[in-house]
């Protein structure tokens, strides 16, 4: 592989996402991906502690979906999904619906997890416009992030992400996580709007895990009770699981932790195992039959050229295959019971304001003199000493957090451990 110059021509030609042009250090080429590890261009393996941008789910390259999209790659590449349809996309959708909750019905299928929201809230905005009903507001959790289109921009929280198109984002209510304290008043504040406005239309939430906020985690007998509120007063939930999805939080879907059942569902990030880019947009019977009409104006009119994307849906119907196998399972309860070990060893270090976890999810808040921040000049820190460890990490700020593939073993975690732990020893 010819790699002269590939950091210079990176730098003269790519705008790389989410990066301070002016202070950005050289990206590090990437040549290779095999199980838990990436290898750079001087053939350094880096154990990928965050499943590269959270997508992956059974590791780098592996063979059984490299294989089923080569064969697919091999039969049909891309078709037109209006008026057509194809054997992956529909097999996809039967069986994400058998892991979802009974409730859900339809799949609707975009590209990544930005448009699965999109497609969510405009779900639910058609359904109160078909029926001429006035609800266009949503609520959301405070420090959200739910994509970077506008429409998950303005349900997400207001902050450096977005701010320089601030006015442009529709309003929304933000309320706080639930705890034991607030959940009471957050109730009544929900529930004021219900009665004096009458013009909410939805509610969006990340289930258990705010990722992109810096790993916030929430009890799931609290979300019950703002969804039971919610449909209560004809208010429709949406679950964004982009990032909880597919046994990060232990179980299937966070939401399977829920009594309640969302009435839509946002699916992308380990959707296809991370191997290609595909979002799905699943809903209820109800939020589908109001889309039926002699009414033409009361079509959905949305839609996206690789919609459905049949190379996708292999990968996807591959990493199904692979979710579904019991050894998968063992690994996620592995990964999970030895985050649990290693959190109740350091949950009272000094250099740690918090430690938090669920299932295979475990989030580390370091103590700095700056507060808790995602431009906390801590991230880069972090992330320089663990690849000079040979380890990629992409702290939040001042949280420390690892994601790793499935395929980690018990003996990889344990290393992962050991660096945090000299990490931290050698702060001051
Ligand atoms: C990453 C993420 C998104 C956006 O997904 P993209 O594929 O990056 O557009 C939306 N919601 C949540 C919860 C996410 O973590």
């Amino acid at each position: 592989m010819n790699l002269d110059g590939i950091v210079e021509k990176d730098k003269q030609y790519v705008w790389h996402p989410f990066t301070h042009l002016k202070f950005a250090n050289n990206a590090i080429p990437i040549v290779k991906g095999e199980g838990a590890y990436f290898y750079d261009d001087q053939n350094q393996k880096l154990l990928d502690a965050i499943s590269s941008w959270w997508v992956n789910l059974h590791g780098h390259c592996h063979p059984y979906i490299t294989q089923k999209v080569t064969e697919q790659l091999h039969t049909l590449e891309h078709a037109i999904f209006s008026a057509f349809t194809h054997q992956p996309a529909v097999t996809l959708a039967e069986r994400l619906l058998k892991h979802l909750p009974n409730n859900q019905t339809k799949i609707f299928y975009s590209d990544n997890g930005s448009t699965s929201v999109e497609v969510a809230l405009k779900m639910v905005l058609q359904y109160w416009h078909n029926q001429d009903i006035p609800k266009r507001k949503f609520i959301a959790f405070e420090n959200a992030y739910h994509g970077d289109t506008f429409g998950g921009m303005s349900v997400g929280a207001r902050n450096v992400f977005n701010n320089a198109f601030e006015n442009l984002l529709f309003d929304v209510i933000h309320i706080p996580l639930p705890n034991q304290d607030n959940i009471e008043e957050i109730e009544q504040v929900m529930l004021n709007w219900f009665e004096n406005h009458k013009d909410i239309a939805g509610f969006i939430f990340e289930p258990l895990v705010q990722g992109a906020a810096g790993m916030l985690m929430y009890e799931p007998h609290y979300l019950d009770r703002l969804i039971k509120l919610c449909h209560e007063n004809q208010v429709i939930c949406i679950a964004d699981e982009v990032m909880t999805g597919f046994g990060r939080t232990g179980q299937f879907f966070a939401s399977d932790y829920l009594n309640q059942q969302p009435d839509i569902f946002c699916l992308s990030k380990g959707l296809t195992g991370g191997y290609m880019p595909l979002g799905v947009t699943s809903c209820a019977q109800f939020i589908y039959d109001a889309c039926v009409s002699e009414d033409k104006t009361k079509t959905f009119f949305h839609g996206h050229s690789y919609t459905a994307n049949p190379t996708a849906c292999a990968a996807s119907l591959a990493s199904l295959d692979l979710m579904e196998k019991p050894e998968t399972w063992s690994q996620i309860e592995m990964i999970a019971k030895s985050h649990h070990t290693f959190l109740s060893q350091i949950k009272n270090h000094s250099k740690l304001q918090d430690v938090r976890q669920t299932g295979t999810i475990l989030a580390l808040e370091i103590n700095t003199e700056e507060h808790t921040h995602y431009l906390n000049n801590a991230s880069e820190n972090i992330a320089n000493y663990f690849l000079k460890q040979g380890v990629i990490v992409r702290p939040l700020g001042n949280v420390l957090y690892f994601i790793t593939p499935y395929c980690v073993t018990k003996t990889e975690l344990d290393t992962l451990y050991a660096i945090t732990l000299k990490f931290l020893e050698q702060l001051n």
